[in-house]
């Protein structure tokens, strides 16, 4: 405080007081459309938060969710997958002397006669190749680290993804280290969409790698029986109606912090229900609702 300035009601409310109690009683809506006034210490209204600021009303809200749905659907293919020319797994692996020609050929020939399996399986399977060297190879042809399953704790890593990212998109969070970086592994192709959503929504650092055939079984049937949070899955006609049930949602719910990510088709709405202390969500407090717009 400047000891000059006349103590006076006037120059206290008039002008230092809104900035000094911001965060406390009077909060400014985040809408920068809203047209109600920045004040609005009567309403006791606290929450909802939306991406790190407070809205003073259902429209408000419907707004600022509509601005980042605006802004999700258009950084669409951003990080898509890149079409990027890969050398084939045989040739990695004949490349690297793990296979013969033969070895190859015959696995070839299996695959075609039986019409479906990866090459690495057949590999595996007919040919007694490891699959440890499979792993490398398609660690190779994705220049990504091939990720052990180790210290694989399903229960905990459960709160940082919804079931459904890793039924559908396979994705298998390994493990978190030193509590900024997360471990993500994928079976036999990496899916960057999904890798930068989960980055964007847990603030963690994500790590993507590949992960050996049987251990990725065995890390995935244990993910898929651990407990996630709560979630809601929305199939919207349209871009208008996906809005108004995101808003609705979250002004049903409150949180204290909410945030917008498109993985794919699925826009993903994580709401944290209490202020959190870490990356890792508290159990208990977080509620997820996935959106699908206009399917058919
Ligand atoms: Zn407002």
């Amino acid at each position: 405080m400047e000891e000059k300035m006349p103590v006076s009601m006037d120059a206290g409310l008039g002008r230092s007081a809104p900035f000094g109690l911001r965060g406390g009683l009077f909060e400014s809506c985040a809408n920068h459309g809203c047209n109600s006034g920045w004040l609005h210490p009567w309403r006791g209204r606290h929450a909802p938060v939306f991406e790190g600021g407070w809205t003073c009303s259902a429209a408000c809200t419907a707004a600022r969710v509509e601005a980042a749905m605006r802004r999700e659907m258009e950084a669409r293919g951003e990080a898509e997958e890149s079409h990027r020319h890969r050398i084939p797994l045989g040739l990695v692996m004949l490349e690297q002397g793990w296979i013969t020609a033969g070895q190859l050929r015959q696995a070839l020939a299996a695959q075609k006669a039986a019409g479906s399996g990866r090459l690495g399986s057949w590999l595996v399977r007919q040919q007694g190749v490891s699959e440890q060297l499979v792993a490398r190879a398609l660690g190779l042809q994705w220049s990504c680290p091939v990720l052990p399953l180790e210290f694989h704790n399903a229960e905990e890593l459960a709160v940082l993804v919804p079931r459904l990212f890793v039924d559908a998109f396979g994705a298998l969070p390994l493990r978190v280290a030193a509590g900024k970086l997360l471990y993500l592994g994928f079976e036999d192709r990496l899916d960057p969409v999904v890798a930068l959503g989960l980055e964007r929504m847990s603030g963690l650092r994500v790590e993507s790698g590949l992960v050996a055939d049987s251990l990725f079984r065995l890390g995935y049937a244990r993910m898929l029986r651990a407990e996630f949070p709560p979630v809601e899955l929305i199939e919207a006609a349209t871009a208008q109606a996906a809005v108004h049930a995101l808003a609705k949602s979250i002004e049903r719910t409150r949180p204290a912090e909410s945030r917008l990510v498109r993985v794919h088709d699925c826009l993903w709405l994580r709401m944290w229900l209490r202020p959190q202390s870490g990356p890792m969500p508290e159990r208990g407090s977080v509620r997820d609702l996935i959106c699908s717009i206009g399917a058919n």
